[in-house]
């Protein structure tokens, strides 16, 4: 396999695991130019993007680097440099063991926790009020593993459900002083780790390890659907600190109800603590949450600005950062404070249409008169060709216009796997440049959603 395929492969992994802004900001215009010895160079456009990389996706990267060659070990993030022989600088990075150094210095080894993620600097508005003080309070000494056991939160992606998790687990931390096992883990890395330990016949150790934890923190819980034996030993683990009186924390992307074939007795486990939700943030708190990050970097932007960007980004604090950052690395490579048509400019990819006030039922009927077929049918019937292009169609535009997550659109159309949606909307993206008729189609399907 060649690097570019290699990269091709990861990259499509990755796409799938950030949301379309970071990916457009940050991964696309990355380039793997070099492996060698378990490690991977990666060059990026510049100096800030590497930062961003490194502290924020370097295991994401990693982890779909190694999904394709295992042998990989680490990723070492480069900026382009105009240089006559890159092979050379490249080689020298090798073995400047600071660069090494600085890979994921950020996360916690012990806990899995990014320092970078506190209550600090997590604000609060009426989005996501209740969810904040269901996870201060059970910081509380008297509270830790009782009434908000396990603490559930659920939420759109890029809503802050990591970033609350990740507080919970760094104040209890800071507040015993490091005398408090907390574990943060993706219910991925779960997955793995439980997969690793079953191949390797360690079982025991795993159980171990999971039934010493003080605070277990699990992110993004409904990739554990489908997943009947990872299922089975987490309801164990939660048995097991759930009655030793540990705290559990969890977030997902839906309620527990929700998740499709989570077993019932996990799904009653979830439901017996506090389920708290977050929501979209208003206008006012994404202003605030715009000057908060602002401060973390040397610059000002006019409230006019913020204000644009805010009233443009709605539904997606990643989104509204990942704007942030693009106009902050425009600031600093032309040094020059950005006007609002340039900050159009800058974000234009990233901005939803203004809300014309249409629905996932809007859509859904849409479609389905478009193509004279029943709705009921696209949404429980089989896999007759005239259903699946509507229906993949269908998908299409839940995620396009509504930017839904793929698991809540495959909710919406019959209970599907989020796989089988991501493949639908990749392929309608995809046939939609070559086939001219699919072009006018969605074109047509799109007027019709705006204009009636
Ligand atoms: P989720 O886990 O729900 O997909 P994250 O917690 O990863 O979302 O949040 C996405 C980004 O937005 C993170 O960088 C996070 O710090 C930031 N963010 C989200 N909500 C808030 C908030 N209320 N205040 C400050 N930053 C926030
Ligand atoms: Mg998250």
């Amino acid at each position: 396999m060649t690097i570019e395929e290699l990269w091709q492969a990861a990259i499509g992994e990755i796409e799938l695991s950030v949301s379309k802004a970071n990916f457009i900001t940050w991964i696309k215009n990355a380039k793997l130019i070099d492996k060698k010895e378990g490690h991977c160079i990666l060059e990026v456009p510049n100096q800030f993007t590497k930062e961003w990389l490194e502290n924020k996706c370097n295991t994401l990267i990693l982890r779909a680097l190694r999904n394709v060659s295992p042998e990989i070990k680490k990723v070492i993030y480069v900026v382009a440099e105009r240089h006559p022989d890159l092979q050379i600088v490249v080689a020298n990075r090798f073995v400047s063991e600071p660069q090494l150094g600085l890979l994921n210095n950020r996360i916690d080894e012990n806990t899995n926790l990014n320092p970078k993620y506190s209550f600090d600097n997590f604000i609060v508005g009426s989005f996501n009020e209740l969810a904040h003080a269901a996870a201060l309070s059970l910081s509380d000494a008297n509270n830790l593993g009782k009434d908000y056991n396990p603490y559930f939160v659920y939420g759109g992606v890029g809503l802050g459900k990591t970033h609350l998790i990740q507080s919970i687990g760094n104040s209890l931390v800071k507040k015993y002083n490091g005398n408090i096992k907390v574990k943060y883990v993706s219910s991925e890395s779960f997955t793995s780790e439980l997969v690793r330990a079953i191949q390797s016949q360690k079982m025991e150790e795993f159980k171990k390890k999971y039934r010493k934890i003080d605070v277990l923190i699990i992110d993004d819980v409904q990739f554990l659907a489908g997943k009947e034996k990872t299922q089975i030993e987490f309801f164990h683990t939660f048995n097991a600190l759930y009655e030793a009186n540990k705290q559990i924390v969890i977030s997902s992307d839906r309620p527990p109800k929700a998740i499709p074939t989570l077993e019932e007795r996990l799904c009653s486990r979830f439901e017996g603590g506090m389920t708290v939700d977050v929501s979209y943030p208003d206008l006012e708190s994404r202003m605030a949450i715009l000057k908060s990050k602002l401060d973390n970097f040397d610059i000002t932007l006019p409230d006019e600005a913020i204000n644009f960007i805010a009233s443009k980004i709605q539904k997606n604090v990643r989104e509204l950062e990942g704007s942030l950052n693009k106009i902050v690395a425009y600031y600093r490579t032309s040094s020059a404070t950005p006007d609002i048509a340039k900050i159009k400019e800058l974000i234009g990819s990233l901005i939803v249409r203004p809300p014309r006030h249409i629905s996932p039922s809007k859509i859904l009927d849409t479609v389905a008169e478009f193509y004279e077929v029943q709705l009921k049918d696209i949404i429980e019937g089989g896999r007759k060709k005239e259903l699946v292009k509507p229906r993949q169609i269908a998908m299409y535009f839940l995620r396009e216009e509504l930017k839904e997550s793929y698991p809540s659109i495959g909710k919406k159309l019959g209970g599907r796997d989020h796989t089988t949606v991501i493949h639908a909307c990749n392929k309608i993206e995809r046939t939609k440049q070559t086939d001219e008729n699919l072009g006018m189609e969605l074109n047509l399907i799109q007027e019709r959603l705006y204009n009636t």
